[in-house]
């Protein structure tokens, strides 16, 4: 699939899905309609379908103008979000299956950031494309606003089960202070002072992190390293929970 990324307010992630065969595209997070519009337009593209992972305003503030620039557009996202994500017209649970850009994607809730939060899954035959919204980004995850800790395990760990080739799709660039925030609580650790070393060249080149590779958080993100023995050492924890749960106490 192709997967177009569109700047939006300085640090937040639009998504054009793209069928180049058809010419036309679905977004994920339509924070802001310009930028969007831009993209659609430069590459002559008509917008066929919205997908909202959560209800907030940075990601779903330019709903209401791209419908009115493509009045029959669908506007998904979760069911749990009804009345809070403007103009949707289809009401997801999680496990269901949602076409985009001639794709079939899967919907997973991950509840936690809020209590409607939605990832969707493109499965790929090496792994597929993940859009997660503000559920995890580099090096970091999204804050508990409308969840507990153990509720953001369950979710995190859903995703983390996914095709270790996957790649990530994170609704900000946050990687950088994400991976420092991590370096704090393990300054030593060779595989994030690399990490850091790459993030920051990748920011110097391109301006962006993204795509991040799943198998790669796995081993630098903190938030996906609950059972990893050096982190529970570190914290004197010996559960899933409670490692998971001090994290979000320390970072
Ligand atoms: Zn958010
Ligand atoms: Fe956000």
């Amino acid at each position: 699939m192709r997967v177009l990324p569109v700047k939006v307010f300085g640090d937040n992630y639009a998504y054009l899905l793209v069928d180049e065969s058809r010419h036309t595209a679905a977004v994920v997070d339509p924070g802001d309609a310009a930028p969007v519009r831009e993209w659609l337009a430069r590459g002559g593209l008509r917008l066929t379908a919205i997908l909202a992972t959560h209800h907030h305003e940075d990601h779903v503030g330019g709903i209401g103008e791209l419908c009115s620039v493509f009045p029959d557009v669908p506007v998904l996202g979760s069911a749990e979000d009804k009345g809070r994500i403007p103009h949707q017209t289809v009401f997801l649970d999680d496990g269901e299956g949602v076409e985009a850009a001639g794709m079939r994607g899967l919907v997973i809730a991950t509840p936690g950031h809020t209590r409607g939060g939605l990832a969707y899954f493109f499965p790929a035959p090496l792994g597929g494309d993940l859009f997660a919204g503000d559920t995890l980004f580099g090096g970091t995850m999204g804050n508990l606003f409308e969840g507990t800790p153990a509720r953001m395990l369950e979710t995190l760990r859903r995703l983390r089960d996914l095709p270790p080739r996957t790649r990530l799709w994170p609704g900000h660039e946050y990687t950088e202070s994400g991976v420092r925030d991590a370096l704090r609580l393990q300054p030593d650790d060779a595989v994030l002072i690399a990490r850091l070393a790459a993030v920051e060249s990748a920011l110097a080149r391109d301006g962006r992190t993204i795509p991040l590779s799943l198998d790669e958080e796995r081993r630098v993100n903190p938030f996906l390293r609950w059972d990893d023995p050096a982190i529970r050492a570190l914290l004197g924890t010996a559960s899933d929970t409670a490692t998971f749960k001090k994290l979000c106490e320390v970072l």
